[in-house]
């Protein structure tokens, strides 16, 4: 009897913590509003194959898929460049997006290197004005979420983020060379891509959740 009791808070518990870390709650920041996603390279185009096994395009994807179903959770609409194993040139990328109603892009990507103890969080932005405030909005939550180094902010004038009207971030969330985090993404429970879901989901709410500015299109606000 004890032990079920026990048991019963540890539940309890449990719970509390997922809907805390997740915010799947009434009060999002995100409700009603209107999210494109990038996942990175795809197809023909696997991005880093530094971690044996894992394709840095299957990971990417990965966390988009999580993160679009957070968003949808909490009542956003999310535009998808691609849900498949698919290749897309830059351009099509950002056409995709431009044909939407989007306020914001976020591409996700995860870094690599032949070097493989190296491991830190970057945010990149294209236009200083469009895209910086996103950027370091998103990647604040990432640095202080994933128990990583701080690899800064970054200006980067990809096509992908530069040519989409709204604002526009690729945030490189961690290295898939890693040793320790190749190890992790791999794991058959996917945590690692959940918790990058989940750092991009809570900065993409606090996005929303404040009138950062500038913004020029005039696209973003509550
Ligand atoms: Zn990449």
């Amino acid at each position: 009897m004890l032990k079920k009791i026990s048991y019963l808070i540890i539940i309890s518990i449990l719970s509390l913590i997922s809907i805390s870390g997740n915010k799947a709650n009434a009060t999002a920041n995100v409700t009603n509003h209107k999210i494109v996603i990038d996942a990175g390279h795809g197809g023909i185009d696997p991005g880093s194959d530094q971690c044996s096994g894992l394709y840095e395009s299957t990971a990417n994807l990965q966390i988009a898929t999580l993160l679009k179903d957070l968003l949808e959770a909490n009542g956003a609409t999310v535009y998808m460049t691609r849900e498949t194993d698919i290749y897309l040139t830059n351009r099509e990328r950002y056409t995709i997006a431009n044909a939407t109603d989007g306020e914001i892009l976020v591409s996700i990507h995860l870094n690599g290197s032949l070097d493989h103890s190296l491991n830190y969080t970057q945010g990149l932005f294209a236009k200083w004005q469009k895209d910086m405030t996103l950027a370091s909005v998103l990647h604040e939550q990432l640095a202080s979420d994933l128990g990583i180094q701080d690899g800064g902010l970054l200006q980067f004038a990809s096509g992908v983020i530069l040519k989409a009207n709204m604002p526009a971030t690729i945030q490189e969330a961690v290295f898939i060379s890693n040793t320790d985090e190749c190890i992790a993404l791999k794991a058959d429970s996917g945590f690692r891509q959940q918790e990058i879901a989940n750092s991009l989901y809570n900065g993409i709410d606090d996005w929303f959740s404040q009138s950062y500015p500038p913004v020029s299109p005039g696209k973003k606000g509550k």
